[in-house]
């Protein structure tokens, strides 16, 4: 993995996800995976992308 980003912040609010630092309004992981979504190409900017680290408390 190139590590040129590793202090990078991840600002979240996705209050259901297991690793979002509350407090921070961060994700606490190193690193996330971003993917298209089953609706990608809607047009609509909130149906193009999710994140794939996301793991349900
Ligand atoms: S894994 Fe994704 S959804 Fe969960 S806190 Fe990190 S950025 Fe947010």
């Amino acid at each position: 993995m190139n590590q040129e980003n590793h202090n990078q912040c991840i600002h979240c609010d996705v209050t259901s996800c297991k690793h979002l630092n509350e407090n921070q309004h961060v994700c606490s992981l190193d690193a996330i995976t971003v993917a298209p979504t089953p609706m990608a190409y809607s047009g609509n900017p909130a149906d193009e992308s999710m994140c794939k680290s996301y793991s349900c408390k």
